[in-house]
């Protein structure tokens, strides 16, 4: 049963990350997280620019966007 949301290890990029920098053409790098024996190794919010409070969060291309 607790096998199925086991994720293997190795890089991980952040979906949502990715997604912004699709839709507004960013120059920003993904981060990536890395999943060693099912822990997360180093710091996981860095370099991330996915939600508000995040230093390069692109919320002023969105609301302009709308
Ligand atoms: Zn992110």
């Amino acid at each position: 049963m607790d096998s199925i949301l086991k994720a293997k290890n190795g890089a991980y990029k952040c979906t949502e990350c990715k997604q912004l920098k699709d839709q507004f053409n960013l120059t920003f790098k993904v981060p990536e997280i890395e999943l060693r024996d099912g822990k997360i190794v180093g710091n996981p919010d860095e370099g991330h620019f996915c939600r508000p409070g995040f230093t390069n969060y692109p919320g002023t291309l969105m609301a302009q966007k709308i």
